[in-house]
């Protein structure tokens, strides 16, 4: 018998009820039309992916966007049935909708129970009502208030709520008031980034400039911020488990956590990453070209090349070192048959040295100062 290998599954659905004003990702309004179209593109590329059945287990499914909560839950129930028929999937599978307060219904709720999906991840950015208009979102604090109640209320009890710090004008204390406000409705996980100001989007012809910057929080108030959320979230009761990521024990997102330790996941739909086998690949971010290519998907992927293993050993050491926990020395070593030190010479000696890398236990992992300057961090191990 073929012994099955784990796999996440991310479902790309990038409608949206109106483009926030900061954002870059692959999602936009569309009618019900188009809409309809996409989905079964969808469910042509999966369909695709039917030899894939024998040697995969589904440990994770996970509706990103775009918001999938304003599709009507018969596509997202196609969608499971079909990943239900194409390939085994675990019993207690992790099954996640990211939902943006405004679009949930008590009977889309209701249908979501039914379908088993039983994560959800709502997108709230902020508690205060101005920050949520300046960000160009489509809901209030009340609305999300309700919308979050009726979750509750229908069983739902493993919720992330996402949240952005470093708004343009945002203090320090307006940020904790956001976090005291989430944290006593005791969601089960927080997400909490930064804004970025991505070019191409209003917030860059805003926000871009030199001139403009001065309207955002500083580099000082931001890393204030970072560390005052990692210090009350503790004493809340959540753990950090990644740069950005804070759960309740047992809690922690099995789908993400796939992505930052190298596992396999398959992304399907506009623009959606996959990393199977050793190969990368992504599909076309045009939506045109995106359909007309959907049913091609696994030829496409069978003719990815392979990841170098420079490449592989530079993804292990940037994407391990999110987590807290680290990478493991001895992971490396069995992966790819030499040592850490064998590959980056006395790189981390030097970085421990200066106090931004730690060793533990047979792991290394990023120190509190590393976490700050992460980014220069990581630039060490590129090879
Ligand atoms: S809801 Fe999310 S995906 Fe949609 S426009 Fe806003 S930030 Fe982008």
């Amino acid at each position: 018998m073929i012994q099955k290998k784990d796999l996440a599954i991310y479902v790309h659905i990038p409608f949206c009820i109106r483009k926030c004003y900061y954002c870059d990702f692959a999602s936009f309004v569309a009618p019900r039309q188009t809409q309809a179209l996409y989905m079964q593109s969808l469910q042509e590329e999966l369909k695709s992916y039917t030899p894939l059945g024998n040697h995969y287990i589904v440990r994770s499914i996970y509706f990103g966007g775009g918001t999938p909560s304003v599709l009507e839950p018969i596509y997202l129930m196609r969608v499971l049935l079909d990943i239900r028929d194409h390939f085994l999937v675990a019993k207690d599978v992790e099954i996640t909708v990211e939902c943006n307060p405004g679009t949930l219904s008590e009977s889309k709720l209701q249908e979501y129970k039914a379908l088993g999906i039983n994560r959800l991840s709502i997108g709230l950015q902020s508690a205060n009502d101005a920050e949520l208009k300046l960000l160009g979102r489509i809901h209030t604090w009340s609305v999300f208030r309700s919308n979050y109640a009726l979750a509750r209320r229908l069983g739902f009890n493993n919720i992330n709520i996402d949240l952005m710090q470093s708004l343009p004008h945002q203090t320090v204390e307006g940020w904790m008031d956001t976090l005291q406000k989430v944290t006593e409705l005791s969601p089960e996980h927080i997400s909490a980034y930064s804004l970025t100001i991505e070019p191409g989007t209003p917030f860059y012809n805003t926000y871009g400039s030199p001139e403009g910057q001065k309207e955002l929080p500083s580099e000082e108030e931001d890393r204030e911020m970072y560390h005052r959320t990692r210090d009350f979230l503790h004493t809340r009761g959540y753990e950090r488990y990644e740069i950005s990521n804070y759960a309740k024990e047992g809690y922690e997102s099995r789908h993400n956590i796939t992505y930052w330790v190298g596992g396999d996941y398959l992304g399907l739909g506009l623009n959606a990453a996959s990393y199977m086998d050793g190969r990368r690949f992504t599909n076309p971010k045009d939506l045109q070209e995106y359909r007309d290519t959907a049913r091609g998907a696994y030829a496409r992927c069978k003719a990815a090349e392979p990841l170098t293993e420079k490449a592989r050993m530079e993804e292990f050491m940037f994407l391990g070192l999110r987590m807290m926990q680290g990478v493991s020395e001895m992971e490396f070593r069995n992966r790819f048959r030499k040592t850490i030190a064998d590959v980056y010479g006395d790189i981390p000696t030097k970085l421990m040295a200066e106090g931004l890398l730690k060793r533990e236990k047979g792991r290394l992992k990023l120190t509190e100062r590393g976490i700050d300057v992460s980014n220069g961090v990581m630039a060490e191990f590129i090879l």
